[in-house]
């Protein structure tokens, strides 16, 4: 452990060497530029993230036919929220051209709960204003909180609407849990179809999410509040686990390597994220998601990652492949979480800090309770899903009784249809004790090709089942207060027409201490 400690630091030095070497003003001066743009390079928007008590990070990227292979100098300002008109905070940060002129400012020593302007500036030009807040103090008295989760936005199969209507609805926090982009050519007769081609490499990957991000409903969604973000497989590949892809291309490590690299440079992460470095991208583990959030004594959040460290689902390694009625390795151990990983969530969750919380939210990426009750884990589902480690679950759902916490909720996404379960401590004995709710969310965007007859087959099928919606794209909202959350399920009426109506599909409520109670409204 030690070793492995040292090093980590080691690498994570040369990172820094990088960061600290252009952030030392006298060397960047003699090294950059003064650029000159023909337009606004903030092109790409603004965003906050991972938030905690004393502050957040701030991220943007340079985007402009100017730019060269040089780092550039940008300022950054931090207003009051209360007091707009005036900078509490500001500094200069470089846009690395190493890591496509993206930009991570990361704050600390800010108020506790408590909202953030914040812009950036380069060459006469600025961003947008964007907002952040802090969290509340570990131990502050919370009497509510306000987070979306959304996830699958695949740019070619629909508009962003969800993301117009969310921010209406002014949550503290975005929980993003996977499939930011796809990496796929944009299908024949697609709503929103672009000219960009399968993804083979880091470029390919900076121009999707470029495309992603000229989104202007993505972008203001970002500028609204911070996000908390996890991914899922088409950050890199179809399905793909640990390294390996299940689309016949074997090892995948350095397309990954290529995919995290440009998720790093999009998104509002912490540097202390990249393990190794961006040099160590290519080693298992690189580039670590996973981190629990308090939001005073109200709520705990655990942010999972469930692809990165994952091994091949049993029976075979491609989860699309048809499932044999026995597979000779279904008690086998197979890690969906990582040894690491899952011994972390243990301390996290067992924690005495932990025990303060009234509320645990489990924010991950692919469906947690089983799509199909009665024929156990083998039989007409997908193992790309915790269907497919059943084992896994099993030690989860081990971990989450221990806990005992009175209050938990499993938030995912990657199915494109909308579920609500209870989850039980044994998956396949209804009778067993519910230990919490699993919201699955809808995709912002992306096709679903399941049937309103194949939603109603599973319902009918499935006790643990309490919703299931395969109609409507968007998202949902989870307001939670001491008593009790609700959850509200919001539905995009017409994908293809930017302009569409936004509804309620659904709402739900949760009874503090009783998830068994679990109702719809
Ligand atoms: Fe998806
Ligand atoms: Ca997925």
């Amino acid at each position: 452990m030690t070793d492995k400690r040292s090093f980590r630091r080691r690498d994570f030095v040369k990172l820094l060497g990088l960061v600290a070497a252009a952030a030392a003003l006298p060397y960047v001066a003699s090294t950059t530029r003064r650029p000159v743009f023909w337009g606004n390079p903030f092109q790409l928007g603004v965003a906050s993230g991972s938030p905690d008590a004393t502050g957040f990070v701030l991220w943007t990227r340079l985007l402009s036919e100017q730019l060269t292979d040089q780092d550039v100098v940008v300022e950054w300002e931090l207003f009051d929220a209360a007091q707009p008109d005036q900078v509490v905070r500001q500094g200069q940060a470089v846009a690395l051209a190493a890591l496509a002129h993206s930009v991570h400012v990361e704050l600390d020593g800010l108020k506790a709960n408590h909202w953030y302007h914040y812009r950036f500036r380069v060459a006469g030009y600025q961003s947008p204003l964007g907002r952040a807040r802090t969290l509340p103090a570990v131990g502050e008295a919370v009497s509510s909180i306000r987070l979306a989760y959304a996830s699958c936005q695949r740019y070619e199969d629909g508009y962003f609407t969800a993301y117009r209507h969310m921010r209406e609805q002014q949550p503290d926090l975005v929980c993003f849990v996977g499939d930011y982009i796809y990496e796929y050519r944009s299908r024949a007769g697609a709503p929103r179809p672009h000219s960009l081609r399968r993804i083979r490499n880091l470029n390919d990957y900076r121009a999707r999410y470029a495309l992603y991000k000229s989104d202007p409903d993505l972008q203001a969604m970002h500028a609204a509040c911070p996000w908390l973000i996890t991914w899922d497989d088409h950050e890199v590949e179809n399905n793909y686990f640990g390294q390996q892809s299940t689309e016949g291309r074997g090892d995948i490590s350095k397309l990954r390597a290529a995919a995290y690299q440009a998720f790093y440079e999009h998104m509002p992460l912490r540097s202390s994220s990249l393990i190794a470095g961006i040099e160590g991208l290519l080693k298992h583990g690189s580039l670590q998601l996973y981190q629990a959030l308090d939001i005073g004594k109200l709520a705990r959040l655990y942010l999972i990652d469930n692809r990165q460290y994952r091994a091949a689902p049993y029976c075979g390694e491609s989860p699309s492949d048809g499932v044999a009625a026995v597979c000779a390795d279904a008690k086998s151990y197979r890690t969906m979480l990582g040894e690491v990983q899952e011994q972390w969530l243990e301390q996290a969750m067992l924690s005495t800090q932990a025990k303060q919380a009234s509320w645990h939210v489990v924010v991950q990426q692919t469906r947690f309770t089983p799509a199909n009750y009665h024929v156990g884990a083998l039989r007409n589902m997908s193992r790309d899903s915790w269907d497919g480690y059943p084992e896994a679950r099993a030690r989860l759902l081990h971990l989450f009784q221990q806990s005992d916490h009175e209050n938990l909720v499993v938030l995912g996404g990657d199915i494109h249809q909308n579920w609500v379960a209870k989850v039980h401590a044994d998956p396949y004995n209804k009778e067993s004790k519910v230990l919490g709710t699993e919201f699955t969310g809808t995709s912002i965007s992306s096709q679903s090709r399941a049937t309103e007859a194949g939603m109603r087959r599973h319902l009918s099928r499935n006790p643990h089942l309490l919703y299931a919606n395969a109609e409507y794209r968007g998202y949902g909202l989870v307001e939670i207060q001491q008593n009790k959350t609700e959850v509200t399920l919001f539905a995009v009426e017409e994908i293809a027409n930017p302009e569409s109506a936004v509804s309620v599909l659904a709402r739900f409520a949760v009874p503090a201490g009783k998830p068994a109670a679990l109702q719809q409204l």
